[in-house]
């Protein structure tokens, strides 16, 4: 069985290019509902702790410098089938391989600085969205 839940996150690239309001827009004609959502700054050691599990990948230090230098918006979608669904919409880690139509193939620059986030799990999913939402601000 599969959730029905997946995070996300516009990261500092997407923001800075203005392109918040057309990823939003992605999100919702897809299908996605947002559950909670927040306009936020990631600290060092929050990006450090929410990439923990690329720590020690060649690329970790560029990752956590892009990912803490601007604002970010974090929120939790719900949709069946969700993970799935919204890795689909964003396309491939690299923007070049990315199909057409995907948010990375339309928005994001480069492999490092790709535009958004998708959870790669539920297990991961619920992770990610306990980082960064109390209970309270899930709606
Ligand atoms: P995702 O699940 O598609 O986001 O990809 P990964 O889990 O493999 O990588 C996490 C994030 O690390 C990616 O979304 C990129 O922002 C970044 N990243 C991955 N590969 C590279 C790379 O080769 N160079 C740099 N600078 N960043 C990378």
């Amino acid at each position: 069985m599969t959730g029905n839940r997946t995070f996300t996150m516009i990261k500092p690239d997407a923001v800075e290019n203005g392109h918040i309001g057309a990823i939003l827009e992605k999100i919702t004609a897809a299908g996605f509902k947002i559950v909670a959502m927040k306009y936020t700054q990631l600290s060092l050691r929050d990006a450090k702790g929410f990439y923990a599990v690329h720590s020690e990948r060649p690329f970790f230090g560029e990752l956590v410098e892009f990912m803490t230098r601007g604002p970010i918006v974090a929120a939790i979608l719900e949709k069946d089938n969700a993970v799935e669904d919204f890795r689909a919409l964003i396309g491939a880690t690299n923007p070049a391989e990315a199909a057409e139509g995907t948010i990375r193939k339309l928005f994001a620059t480069s492999i490092g600085e790709n535009a958004v986030h998708g959870s790669d799990s539920d297990e991961n999913a619920a992770i990610e969205g306990s980082f960064h939402f109390a209970g309270r601000e899930v709606y």
